[in-house]
């Protein structure tokens, strides 16, 4: 059996995990999903859409937002009941968080961000598994020699597959022992949601992102008028997230968000391989750059030189000459 830990945050569900239910399907029929907190109850449906015939839900009077250390301790005690070949996960950094936590109770090494899992065949022999090193620059075949595989799936590596005709996952609860030192790491407050009118950076179509050409918080509300115009969310570089300009929420990168919306449109932004490994996936990627020799040309579809400043207001200005 394979267990798959299902991210959600406050019951909204993280879609990278259905793609993470689809890669356990390859391995095995007998999948179970596991929701940390009650409030992850709700994706019963939904999981068992996508395969999972199981959805088991830890409940704490603790476990009523993101903790990582906990999560891993109520998945360690679910892998001493269940006895499952492999515990998977979406490679978001969530979901990498909480399976390492998982290893490190355990003993046991975790293999993060694969994109392709082969499962040994005999006792003793290790697994295969193909991974994405240096921001995905490197994809490295392993061998993981455990008992049990912990591993994250690489981000768009599966596609979300629902299996025709199934049902709604069998719901069973249970209430995990968890130390003090679970609980250290935990949310205690929320700010600067990159949420506007429902769109998400992980689920948005289009992205609007701006880098450190932006040249500060007040030059966004260009970009922000863009996005809200066709009908996407605004993303940023590192810079822009260091620099207290955006909320982190809206990092696109290795360290941030991993998207592959229909069309991103990078201004000002270099193309450091850190912010590529975030948005490679886009189908669509225009680059707004005053400068021609900037990295991230090499990955555009359509490249605009210029200053955006200047080319934002005139995107937007034709796209709503074209809306009346
Ligand atoms: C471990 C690690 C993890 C990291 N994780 C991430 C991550 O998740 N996401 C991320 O983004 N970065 C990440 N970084 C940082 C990354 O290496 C780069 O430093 C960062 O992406 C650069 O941001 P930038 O492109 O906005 O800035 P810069 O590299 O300074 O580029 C600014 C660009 O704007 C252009 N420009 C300037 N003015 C204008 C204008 N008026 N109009 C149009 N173009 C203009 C310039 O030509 C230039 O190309 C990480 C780094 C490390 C070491």
């Amino acid at each position: 059996m394979i267990l798959v830990l299902v991210d959600h945050d406050l019951g909204e569900l993280d879609p990278l995990s259905l793609r993470a239910l689809t890669c356990a399907r390859t391995l095995s029929d007998a999948v179970h999903a596991v929701v940390i907190g009650g409030a992850g109850a709700g994706l019963a449906g939904v999981v068992g859409e996508y395969g999972a015939n199981v959805l088991h839900v830890a409940t704490h009077p603790e476990l009523t937002d993101y903790t990582p250390a906990a999560s891993g301790r109520a998945l360690a005690q679910l892998v001493d009941r269940l006895n499952p070949s492999a515990v998977l996960a979406a490679g978001s950094p969530r979901g990498n968080e909480q399976l390492a936590h998982l290893a490190t109770i355990l003993d046991l090494p975790m293999a993060a961000e694969c994109s392709a899992i082969t499962l040994s065949t005999s006792p003793g022999a290790p697994h295969s598994v193909t991974r994405a090193r240096w921001a995905a620059n490197l994809m490295e075949d392993a061998h993981v020699h455990s008992d049990l595989l912990i591993a994250s799936v690489l981000a768009f590596s599966f596609e979300a597959q629902p299996v025709v005709g199934a049902a709604e996952a069998k719901v069973e609860t249970f209430e995990p022992l968890l130390e003090p030192a679970d609980l250290m790491v935990r949310v205690m407050g929320r700010g600067g949601e990159s949420s506007k009118g429902g769109v998400t950076l992980a689920d948005a179509k289009v992205i609007v992102s701006g880098g450190r050409g932006v040249g500060g918080p007040a030059g966004f509300a260009q970009l922000e008028e863009l996005a809200e115009l066709l009908e996407g969310t605004v993303g940023c570089s590192r810079v822009v997230t260091s620099a207290g300009w955006r909320p982190h929420a809206e990092q696109v990168g290795q360290t941030g968000t991993k998207v592959a919306p229909d069309l991103y449109i990078a201004a000002g932004i270099s193309g450091a391989m850190q912010h590529i490994a975030g948005c490679k996936n886009s189908k669509t990627i225009v680059v707004i750059n005053t400068d021609p020799e900037a990295p991230i040309m090499a990955y555009a579809d359509y490249a605009i030189i210029g200053d955006l400043h200047q080319v934002i207001p005139a995107l937007t200005a034709a796209i709503k000459a074209t809306k009346i």
